[in-house]
Parts: structure tokens; sequence; C-alpha cells
């Protein structure tokens, strides 16, 4: 119920317009955000970078719906795969298809992603599409799929959330085909008919979904492993010993701000670990997803505000 009531804030407009101009949930927010600026998001970089983790960078917003100002995010996108280049950081890059103009028309993301994943695969950098709400699951796996094998971009992968029932089908595809995938458990309000609703479901198919991820892979796979669950993390190891997987086949991620120690035990055990690190001034819906995640998190951000 907490969980629900949290979802709906995140796409509240009214409740975005009084938490971003109140200071402390702005204070509070830095815990999963790098900060407003690309600087605080490079300076975070670099430090997780010189201690073996490495990254993808995520520049905040969703659901832009008018053509100038997704022109404003490609440019910022484009100044941001500079930099990754010119200081040599070891950080992908993650989108949003709603955050380059797919409300607005299909043609206006794709055109746009082009654009993006052209600069990238000159500096040989990695996108990620991120996975957004139910409305735009289609849209994604196939604007996946286009830039994959239309444009035969080699640097391009997608999400894929083991809370969906359709799942089962899109991991067993996207496998075979030879795909790039991060797997998460999924982060949207989602009626029960598309999303199991119970924690334990959601768990066990995970699992499964992994399962069949490197067992249907077709050589060319990779799985990217995004949850800080420890009994996610332990089946992943579980699987990843039992199949015999090799290095160069797949990752650990996590978000930053969370699970801080694990992270680095991972990286020191021998695991590409990957922090998802967010920056910009739009941080709202990201941070209320954070706090739907943990309920120890509203309690720590009630706490900070009678401090
Ligand atoms: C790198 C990365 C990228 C992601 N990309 C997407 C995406 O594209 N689309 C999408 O729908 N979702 C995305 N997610 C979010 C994901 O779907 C989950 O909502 C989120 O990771 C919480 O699930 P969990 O696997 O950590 O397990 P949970 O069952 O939620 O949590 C298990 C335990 O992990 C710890 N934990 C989890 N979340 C938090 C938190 N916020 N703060 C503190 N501790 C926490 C707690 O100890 C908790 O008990 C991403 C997650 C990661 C790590």
């Amino acid at each position: 119920m907490l969980k629900q009531s949290l979802l709906y804030l995140s796409t509240a407009a009214w409740a975005q317009n009084i938490a971003t101009n109140w200071s402390v949930a702005k204070r509070v927010a830095r815990r999963f955000v790098a900060g407003e600026t690309m600087d605080d998001a490079i300076a975070v970089t670099h430090t997780l970078n010189n201690k073996g983790i490495e990254v993808t960078l995520d520049f905040l917003g969703e659901s832009v719906t008018s053509e100038s100002d997704s022109e404003a995010v490609i440019t910022t996108y484009l100044q941001l795969l500079d930099r990754i280049n010119s200081e040599q950081l070891k950080s992908s890059v993650s989108i949003k298809l709603t955050h380059i103009g797919y409300d607005i028309s299909e043609d206006l993301a794709v055109h746009n992603l082009r654009k993006i994943l052209q600069r990238a695969k000159a500096y040989a950098i990695k996108i990620t599409i991120d996975m957004e709400s139910t409305v735009y699951t289609d849209a994604t796996i196939r604007i996946y799929r286009t830039m994959r094998d239309e444009y035969d971009f080699d640097n391009v992968g997608t999400v894929i959330q083991a809370y969906l029932r359709r799942t089962e089908a899109d991991i067993k595809a996207l496998a075979s085909e030879g795909s790039r995938i991060r797997l998460c458990k999924g982060a949207y309000l989602e009626a029960p008919e598309l999303a199991f609703p119970e924690k334990a479901a959601v768990d066990a198919n995970y699992v499964k979904m992994a399962d069949l991820f490197l067992d249907a892979d077709n050589g060319n796979g990779y799985l990217e492993f995004a949850t800080h669950d420890e009994s996610m993390i332990q089946s992943a190891l579980n699987i990843i010993e039992k199949q015999n997987i090799s290095a160069e086949k797949y990752e650990f991620q996590m978000l930053y701000g969370v699970r801080s120690d694990r992270q680095q035990e991972l990286a020191d055990a021998g695991h590409k670990m990957r922090v998802y690190v967010p920056f910009g001034e739009s941080w709202y819906p990201y941070f209320v997803r954070r706090l739907a995640e943990r309920p120890a998190n509203l309690w720590f951000f009630m706490k900070s505000l009678f401090r």
C-alpha cells in the first residue's frame, strides 16, 4: 500500500512541484543522485573508477513533451559522451526513451537515439535504453532491435523487468538473438494482470529469467544482474559458477547510494561491477521510486525533515 502510494506520487506533477522547491528533499535526494550538474557526476565517476568500479551515467529526466526540450537533452548527452571519452572514464550511458522525445513521436526518439549511438560508437561507449512503465515496453524492445539489427549498432543494450508476466517470452527471444540485457525486478506501478504483485513471485521469476537467458543465449549475449537483493546476488553467483559463465559474459549492477560496501566486495572479488550514477535537476521521480523500494529510506527522509 505504502509502495503503491509512493509510486503514484512519483508520477504526480503537483507533488513534483512541491518537492523540487524544497531544500530538505533536495538534500536527502543527494543520497541517490550524484548532483545537479555533469561535473558532479563526472567527479563521482572518477571516484568509483579509482576503486575498480565501472559506471553507467544517467542524465535524469523523463516524459519530455516539447521538441526544444528534447534537443537540449540530446546536446547534454553528446557533451556527456565527449567528457567520458576525453577523461577516459570507464562508463556507459543510460537513456530513457521518454527523455529523448518518445512521447512526441517515435520517429523523433529514434532519430535522437541514433545521433547518440553514433557518437557513442565512435568512442566505443555502450548505451543502455532503460525500461520504463508497460506503456513503453513494446516500443523499447522494438527500438532496441531496430538499433541493433537495422542500424547495426553493436553498442546498444536494453532492460528487462522480472516483475512482468510477459518477460519469459521476451527474454527467450532476446537471448536467442544475442542481446545485451540488464535484468532488474522493475520499478513502476503496474496492474496485477501485467506484473506479479508479490515479492516472492518477482524474486522467483528473476532467478528463472537469468537461467533462461543464459540457456537460450546464442553466444553473443551479455547479462547484467541489476539488483541489491542479496538472495538474487547469491543466485546469480550460483548460476555463474554452475554454468561456468566467463567474466566477459556478465556483470553486476547497483544504484548509486545503495549497498556501496557490497558493490566494492563484488568488484574486489573479480566480478565486473557497474554503478548507475544519475545526475541533473529532474531528480524527483527517480528519488521517489527509490523511496518506494525500501520503507527504511522513507523513514530516513522523514527523520531528516525534523533535523
Ligand atoms: C543498475 C540498475 C538499473 C535499473 N534500471 C531500471 C530500469 O531501467 N527500469 C526499471 O523498471 N527498474 C530499474 N531498476 C530498478 C529495479 O527495477 C528495482 O526497482 C530496484 O533495483 C530494487 O530492486 P532490488 O533488485 O534491489 O530488490 P528489492 O527486493 O527491491 O530489494 C532488496 C533489498 O535491496 C536493498 N535495496 C533495494 N533498493 C534499495 C534502495 N532504493 N535503497 C536502499 N536499499 C535498497 C534492501 O536491502 C532491500 O531489502 C534498476 C536497478 C539497478 C540496480
